[in-house]
């Protein structure tokens, strides 16, 4: 368990939003915290579920969209924004079924990067049966290579990459995207750096993990 003293906490209002803001199992978003400029996803797919609502930052679908034009594949967001309250729920639920072990899988209130509306979990289309396909890395290898090639041009980074598990507090996940803005991107995957490293390089007050 993390100590109080080891935790930075944000104290942000709506319009005092970062594009290069760090939240991980250290900097925490504080529960009051919801992004500005929350824009709603409409649904691509009849196969998705349309009651479940999607919402990201503006700046964040405006990118997705372009990226979404060049890509191979068509790609469709599977999860944007999530309030502390959804992450608190989520926790609860998975308490009440798994006990503790649940820490090891559900991020806890405030240390989830979806609260800030600039990442998105994406997934692809798959064109010969028009069905969503989200974690499905090694069938759909080839997408996932186009995406960690070039999601850099239109201001994402892979947050989580492979072998930078101690450094970020998560395993390599291929569907989950940051937007941080073009130039700041394409200067972290020309490093092949995580955001701590980059921030810290920029002499941005990190906490470690
Ligand atoms: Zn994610």
């Amino acid at each position: 368990m993390l100590e109080k003293k080891d935790i930075l906490y944000y104290n942000l209002v709506g319009d005092n939003m970062d594009v290069s803001i760090l939240v991980n199992k250290n900097n925490l978003l504080n529960a009051s915290y919801v992004p500005r400029n929350l824009v709603f996803v409409p649904s691509i797919s009849e196969h998705l579920d349309s009651h479940h609502q999607i919402f990201v930052e503006k700046e964040t679908y405006s990118h997705f969209i372009k990226m979404n034009e060049k890509c191979p594949m068509k790609m469709y967001i599977v999860s944007g924004y999530r309030s502390y309250q959804y992450q608190q729920d989520l926790l609860e639920y998975y308490y009440k079924k798994d006990g503790e072990e649940c820490y090891s899988y559900v991020a806890s209130p405030g240390t989830s990067e979806h609260q800030t509306g600039l990442a998105i979990d994406f997934g692809f289309i798959d064109a010969s049966t028009n069905m969503p396909v989200s974690q499905e890395v090694d069938q759909y290898k080839s997408a996932f290579d186009w995406i960690l090639k070039n999601a850099h041009l239109y201001g994402f980074i892979l947050r989580y990459p492979e072998g930078k598990e101690k450094i970020t507090g998560y395993k390599y996940e291929p569907w989950h995207l940051r937007y941080i803005g073009i130039e700041s991107a394409k200067e972290i995957y020309k490093n092949q750096e995580t955001l701590e490293e980059y921030l810290e390089r920029k002499s941005c007050y990190v906490k470690r993990v």
